[in-house]
């Protein structure tokens, strides 16, 4: 990847380099594809809504490969001509992240002071995919941004430059979100999420699940499909305690293990027990659940 500066010790790639390149494996479990797809041709922005762990951001990348138009470009890099596939910047929004993360901002270096695209900007402006991975997270002057951006306008205003840019044609923004975190403080305002369709994630059927882990950890078989049922029944004990069930994530972390030789029960207490809480009680209850299995 290129690097083309720092900003507080964030490394800057050029957004060519942002492409996804190789398919994602991505098992649909529902009709998401097709309803991703028709939003995308309609410029509708999506919401994706869903536990941790249950396969939103490998979804975008998936999406973001599917609808990658092939042409050819010339690399600013090194100049030859490369791939280009339709760009996906994607933001994990933490509880500092302010507007200005996200637009730019003015860096000091030995030449004076320039001007650096913020993700956002750089989306809007190549007409990429911008994921914002947990929005809710942000500060709240990002609505300021996204409201805009969301409507028939299709803007972003840059108040620091005094500029304000229409979204490039292949721009669209879409935005996670985890109901299970929801507090009065950190919900999603309804004039932000009303600009925006919702796809609800939930964790696969087990069947499908055991097919996600078989392919992602490299385990046999039968050991991704002991692992979907202990996950399962993981997920049962939600009311015990457990304050978010186990994730396809972990999942597959125990079924990787397992493959490269770990006892499974080890393995299971490594990625699931002690993964998911560290109240004893609770873990007792897991263990159980993982040795009636394994
Ligand atoms: P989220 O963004 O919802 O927190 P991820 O997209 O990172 O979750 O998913 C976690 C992991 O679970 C992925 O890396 C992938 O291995 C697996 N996964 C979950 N759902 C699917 C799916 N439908 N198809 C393929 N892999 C999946």
């Amino acid at each position: 990847m290129a690097d083309n500066g720092s900003v507080q010790g964030a490394t800057i790639y050029a957004v060519e380099e942002y492409t996804v390149q190789e398919e994602p494996y991505y098992l649909p479990i529902g009709d998401e594809v097709q309803l991703f797809e028709t939003a995308y041709r309609q410029r509708i922005p999506v919401l994706l809504k869903g536990p941790t762990g249950a396969g939103k951001t490998r979804f975008v990348e998936y999406m973001a490969y599917r609808l990658g138009r092939p042409m050819m470009k010339i690399s600013s890099r090194t100049g030859e001509e490369v791939e280009h596939r339709m760009p996906l910047i994607t933001v994990a929004c933490h509880e500092d992240l302010t507007a200005s993360d996200l637009v730019g901002r003015y860096l000091l270096d030995t030449d004076g002071t320039r001007w650096v695209d913020g993700p956002l900007t750089r989306a809007v402006k190549v007409g990429a995919i911008c994921y914002l991975d947990e929005v809710v997270e942000a500060r709240k002057d990002t609505t300021v941004l996204i409201h805009p951006l969301t409507d028939y306008r299709r803007l972003l205003p840059i108040e620091k430059l005094g500029q304000v840019i229409e979204a490039a044609e292949g721009f669209l923004l879409v935005i996670s979100y985890n109901p299970g975190y929801q507090s009065a403080l950190k919900d999603l305002k309804h004039s932000t999420r009303q600009r925006f369709i919702a796809i609800e994630f939930n964790y696969p059927p087990r069947d499908a699940e055991a097919k996600i882990i078989a392919r992602e950890s490299g385990c046999d078989e039968r050991t991704a499909m002991d692992l979907a049922r202990l996950g399962e029944k993981v997920r049962n004990l939600k009311e015990h305690g457990l304050g978010e069930g186990v994730s396809t994530r972990l999942l597959v972390y125990a079924g990787r293990l397992i493959a490269q030789g770990i006892a499974p029960r080890r393995a299971c207490q490594v990625a699931i027990t002690w993964a998911l809480t560290d109240d004893s009680e609770v873990q007792r209850s897991i263990e159980e659940v993982v040795t009636s299995i394994f």
